[in-house]
């Protein structure tokens, strides 16, 4: 294994998903293919957020391990290299069960009801009860992954940007209470806005598991073009020999991610003056789908079981080697040991 994953001086990155079962397109265009692109120029540390899967799902813990497998199948298959990059699972790195209580203990809980996401899921979310702990608790879960890490940025979507704004806050509160040697111990990361395109499910919704109207990174060809088969269109065209506009139609939006311009000009020209048939125009969509997803597919399959958990046994050790460089200089910081040197 390279030796700069850990003692690069590149930039560190650090970013996680939900083991929410096989990722969708919405996934691999929102994040996954952009943490492909940040692998070089970064020290990359990308890992599959089980503990996080805890905070909402703790009735039923079931799918938990076996979604797990599946996303670090989807983030090999979508081009993330245990060579180049760091590839783990949280709960396997037990830094993370450490920071998130010391923070705890500093975050006030008005932070934590103020959270955007945390007001909204209690709202929406009616099959689960959220009023635990674990739930209200869970910023200080992700400040904790990104602080562990020391990391220097965090690649989050226009939408996420309020998560790393907390991050920065506790971390700033713990420089306030704890230092080693008069220095800060905790940096605060800064947003990498990576561009996540539009990617509309098959309703024309966002792409979301829980619409229900996901085109996913293993769907086979038929199963592509099928679902390509059912998609909405523009309201306006309902007549074959009526006119539509690729900008309000959620076919047009996935040629603007995935097509050819060759293709997308004919898209905008056939649509417009109705040369063409939706039924030939998603075709088209579904051609351009297949080809993203073929090399994705063909890749997922030159993994074994045992690869997959080889791999993230390596990164969860490499992980946890930097996690605890910086859980030394933290005990250290809150007196709970005598030196950064990690005597307990
Ligand atoms: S021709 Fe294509 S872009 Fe136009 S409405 Fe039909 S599916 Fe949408």
């Amino acid at each position: 294994m390279p030796e700069n994953v850990i003692s690069s001086s590149r930039p560190r990155v650090l970013s996680g998903m939900r083991p929410t079962g096989k990722l969708h397109l919405g996934n691999y265009m929102g994040a996954l293919a952009n943490w492909v692109k940040l692998q070089d120029p970064y020290e990359c540390y990308f890992f599959i957020a089980d503990l996080h899967a805890l905070t909402t799902d703790y009735a039923d813990t079931s799918n938990i391990l076996p979604n797990t497998m599946e996303v670090a199948l989807d983030f090999l298959a979508g081009g993330l290299d245990p060579e180049r990059c760091t590839i783990f699972v949280q709960s396997h790195v037990k830094p993370h069960f450490e920071l998130p209580l010391f923070l705890g203990m500093i975050t006030p809980l008005s932070w934590l009801e103020r959270t955007p996401s945390y007001k909204e899921m209690q709202e929406n979310v009616s099959n689960k009860d959220l009023t635990n702990f674990g739930f209200l608790g869970y910023p200080v879960l992700m400040a904790s992954d990104i602080l562990l890490y020391q990391a220097d940025f965090v690649p989050v979507g226009q939408d996420q940007q309020a998560h790393v704004e907390l991050t920065r806050e506790i971390a700033r509160r713990f420089n306030q209470f704890y230092k080693v040697d008069g220095q800060e111990v905790l940096p605060e990361p800064k947003v990498l806005l990576t561009p996540s395109p539009k990617l509309p499910g098959t309703d024309g919704r966002k792409m979301s598991k829980s619409y229900g109207n996901t085109i996913l990174m293993t769907d086979p060809e038929p199963v592509v073009r099928q679902k390509l088969k059912t998609m909405v269109t523009d309201p306006a065209r309902i007549r074959r020999t009526d006119p539509g506009d690729p900008d309000k139609c959620p076919v047009g939006d996935l040629h603007k991610v995935f097509s050819t311009p060759e293709t997308l000009a004919n898209v905008y020209e056939g649509c417009r003056s109705a040369g063409i048939g939706c039924i030939q125009c998603k075709g088209w969509a579904a051609d351009a789908l297949v080809q993203v997803l073929a090399p994705i597919q063909e890749r997922r399959a030159s993994f074994s079981e045992s690869q997959i958990e080889e791999i993230l046994k390596d990164g969860s050790n490499r992980a946890g080697v930097r996690a605890e460089q910086t859980m030394r200089e933290v005990r250290a910081a809150m007196q709970l040991t005598s030196s950064a040197g990690g005597n307990r």
